[in-house]
């Protein structure tokens, strides 16, 4: 932008001088002495510019005796090239030279000295020229670089006001100058690839500094190549891997201008070199196996730092080995299943580039090992019956083992032992009710036992379990175990059919005395009928639980109590009999204690007769009764002219009363049925054979020679000392809670078939016979039972 730009002189006196003039006659005198007039000024230079500038003067006034310092104003005339100017404008859009001259007032004749005054164009006013390198590097790099000018340089210009510009290459037309000679302009494609270019500007044939250009290409500029391995491992397993080396290094260029530039293969051409040998492309065959081996690259003469690689095979790569069983099976029945032994196991390898690989795959590599012989068949079908351990290996490295046992039930099982378990060690059952557990043991032909399991077989039926296995058919049940048609033992189950048989209903009165350790109040009674009758309909149910026995039936018998006495007078409690012991205790069936008894019972055929007496040492005692028309094992048998001479009752202990878990009474009117102790022994003496004539109560033995005791454990040995569970209320364990099947049969019969049993129908037969009590038989004894409260205590036993 070119402006006008006006000069004004200043019609007064500025600078150094003082422009104030006290009195003008004084200045007038001095003026005539005025020799010389000196015009100066620091502002003689101007480029054309914008706005207006102030010049500022100093104008000096000699006479001869020296300067003189003009206190008043003092107008000189000025003249701009030699015409008188006073209030004057120059233009200066235009380049020109003045010249200023000052005449002192009233002196035409005395000039000052010529003030030269210039007006330049900025482009004369340059004095010099400096081209400042502004780029990263003057080394540039041809593929990654193509700078301007203006990318690479600043102008500096030094003009002749002092002043310093920074302009750009289009500011003025200036020339290029590469390498000296003139160019049209400045491209980079003028440089010279590989040498350094001097660069320069000029104008006006001024000519600025020079600066050197190098440009290279990359290939050329290369100062460092690192490589960097992208791979996982740097073990490379062909047989895994598709390996292209190209895409497992990292390449990272350091350039000679400093530049870091991260290429790849297809970026930039490179060669491998792998132990000393150039290769283009490379390959995984060009690696020796098994070896480590230096791989760098080159560009040029510039080599790479190394990495290591080695190439395996997947046998020489295996590291570890794992077997595990699919689905947890190690016991193989060649009966029931084909195959491979491999069909058995997982094969998994860690290899030494941490991968992990399904051995499987490569048969060929892998060796099943059996104990320790290698395995060149792995079809079970050939293994040997037995157990062995199993691995594998792979070069040096094995496995763990697994324990295999591989059979043929034909041949590896020598027997099957079935037997039923310890609840229900008894082949007796109820069709319908009875639920059994067995177990077994599988010989082998060593005589060890083996751990195969078996299946078990019920009238031709397979069973789920060995456990509570239900018997639903009567008769004889056939039961065995079975592996692949290797059968065991066969267990025959005695099977009835229970019935549902007419109730008995028994009237039952209770003489209490008044010498007892306990008060037998109402509500004891009516506990002990409770009890009583839950026992008989198979409905007495332990605390804790105990199982029932296997033949457990209900009786179909329910006890109630009398309500009226002998001679038809209703009782003050019902069922109850208080009477006077008269100091009558009961223990050892003395013959007071037999007196006692047989004078106070009530007709038998009427009533239960219960005694509750003092007992110390006894739970109870009861007499056996006789039957009549009817052969009962144990029993006698009595004709019609029989007349009762004995007490047909049962003493209980008051102690025995009350208690939750016994069931003395029930054990009591047992006998008063006709039942046995389960452990009696007949005539045979200390034998364990059947002595209660009940086939399915578990007969079996205990040590009492000389004394009766109660065990606490429901755990007895039987006649094979095999334990099993007994809960017989015929038993001497402190909790019990069965009567059995035959144990039914024989209290029924007994009920049936004793004259002397109470029956509902006697009871309320008015027209009954008076009972005719013949002489007391002093020979006929009872059945003394032990205090199941006072267990582990020893009676003795006559
Ligand atoms: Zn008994």
């Amino acid at each position: 932008m070119k402006s006008r730009i006006t000069l004004i002189f200043f019609s007064y006196c500025l600078l150094f001088n003082a422009c104030m003039v006290d009195n003008f006659e004084e200045g007038a005198l001095l003026l005539d002495s005025i020799t010389e007039v000196r015009l100066s000024s620091n502002d003689t230079l101007f480029l054309k510019k914008d706005g207006t500038f102030e010049i500022r003067y100093a104008l000096r006034y000699f006479s001869k005796q020296g300067e003189v310092n003009f206190r008043n104003t003092v107008r000189p005339k000025f003249f701009l090239n030699g015409i008188e100017v006073d209030k004057a404008e120059i233009d200066l859009s235009q380049e020109a030279s003045y010249i200023l001259q000052a005449e002192v007032p009233n002196n035409p004749k005395l000039l000052s000295n010529e003030l030269n005054i210039q007006v330049l164009s900025l482009i004369n006013a340059i004095k010099e020229i400096h081209l400042e390198f502004i780029g990263q590097s003057n080394i540039l790099i041809a593929e990654l670089d193509e700078p301007t000018f203006e990318d690479l340089f600043r102008i500096n210009l030094l003009l002749v006001t002092g002043e310093r510009m920074v302009v750009n290459e289009n500011f003025f037309d200036f020339e290029f100058i590469l390498n000296g000679s003139k160019v049209e302009a400045f491209k980079f494609d003028n440089l010279t690839l590989g040498e350094t270019t001097e660069v320069q500007i000029g104008i006006n044939d001024m000519l600025s500094n020079v600066v050197g250009l190098e440009v290279l290409t990359i290939e050329n500029a290369i100062n460092e190549i690192a490589i960097d391995y992208l791979g996982e491992s740097n073990i490379l397993i062909p047989e895994l891997q598709e390996v292209n080396f190209e895409d497992l290094l990292g390449l990272e260029l350091t350039l000679v201008n400093g530049a870091k530039l991260k290429v790849g293969k297809s970026d930039f051409d490179f060669e491998f070199l792998l132990n000393g040998k150039a290769y283009k492309k490379l390959e995984i065959e060009d690696f020796e196996l098994g070896k480590v081996t230096e791989l760098k690259i080159a560009i040029n003469e510039v080599v790479s730092n190394a990495i290591q690689i080695e190439v395996l095979r997947i046998k020489d790569a295996v590291s570890e080995i794992e077997i595990t069983l699919i689905e947890g099976v190690n016991q193989i029945n060649k009966a029931e299943t084909k195959g491979l032994i491999t069909d058995f196991i997982k094969i998994e390898a860690e290899l030494k580039n941490s991968m992990k690989i399904d051995l499987k795959k490569y048969p060929e590599i892998f060796q099943v090992i059996y104990n320790e012989i290698k395995l060149l068949d792995k079809d079970i079908a050939n293994f040997p019956d037995g157990r062995f351990k199993l691995s594998v290996q792979v070069a040096e490295v094995r496995s763990n083992f697994l324990d295999f046992e591989i059979f043929d039930p034909m041949t590896y099982i020598k027997r099957i032992d079935l037997v039923l378990d310890e609840r229900t060690r008894n082949i007796y059952a109820v069709a319908g009710s009875s639920k059994l557990d067995f177990t077994y043991e599988v010989i082998g032909m060593d005589e060890s036992v083996l751990s195969i399991p078996a299946s078990l077989v019920v009238d031709g039926k397979k069973q789920d379990s060995f456990r509570n296995v239900p018997i639903t058919k009567a008769g004889m049940v056939q039961v065995h175990a079975e592996i692949s048609g290797k059968k065991s033992n066969s267990v025959q189950i005695i099977s009835r059919q229970d019935q549902v048989l007419p109730k008995i209903r028994v009237p039952i009165v209770f003489h209490v005395l008044d010498n007892l350790n306990k008060n037998i109040t109402k509500s004891v009674i009516d506990f002990e009928m409770e009890k009583l009758n839950l026992a008989f309909a198979n409905q007495f149910e332990l605390d804790p639980f105990m199982p029932k026995s296997s033949n457990a039936v209900n009786i179909h018998m329910e006890f109630y109590l009398a309500d009226r006495d002998e001679a038809g007078n209703l009782l003050s409690q019902r069922g109850i009999n208080r009477y006077s012991s008269g100091g009558q205790t009961f223990g050892e069936s003395t013959e007071e204690e037999r007196i006692y008894l047989f004078q106070r019972m009530w007709d038998p055929r009427k009533y239960v007769n219960v005694f509750v007496g003092r007992m110390d040492r006894l739970g109870g005692y009861a007499y056996l009764p006789f039957v009549k028309d009817i052969d009962l094992p144990g029993i006698f048998t009595i004709d019609n002219d029989y007349v009762l001479h004995y007490p047909y009752v049962t003493v209980m202990s008051d102690n025995a009363m009350g208690e939750p878990n016994n069931n003395t009474l029930a054990h009591e009117i047992g006998h008063m049925l006709a039942l046995y102790h389960t452990f009696d022994q007949n005539t045979n003496g200390f034998q364990c054979i059947d002595g209660d004539y009940c086939p399915d109560t578990e007969t079996h033995l205990i040590d009492a020679t000389n004394s009766l005791f109660v065990s606490t454990s429901n755990f007895m040995l039987n006649c094979q000392e095999e334990t099993f569970i007994s809960v017989n209320i015929m038993d001497y364990i402190q909790k019990s809670n069965s009567f059995t099947f035959d144990q039914r049969a024989r209290m029924r019969t007994a009920a049936i078939y004793s004259p002397f049993f109470a029956k509902e129908g006697n009871y309320t037969n008015a027209r009954l016979r008076p009972l005719e009590k013949g002489p007391l038989d002093h020979s006929i004894q009872p059945v003394f039972c032990p205090n199941q409260n006072h267990f582990g205590r020893r009676f003795h036993h006559h």
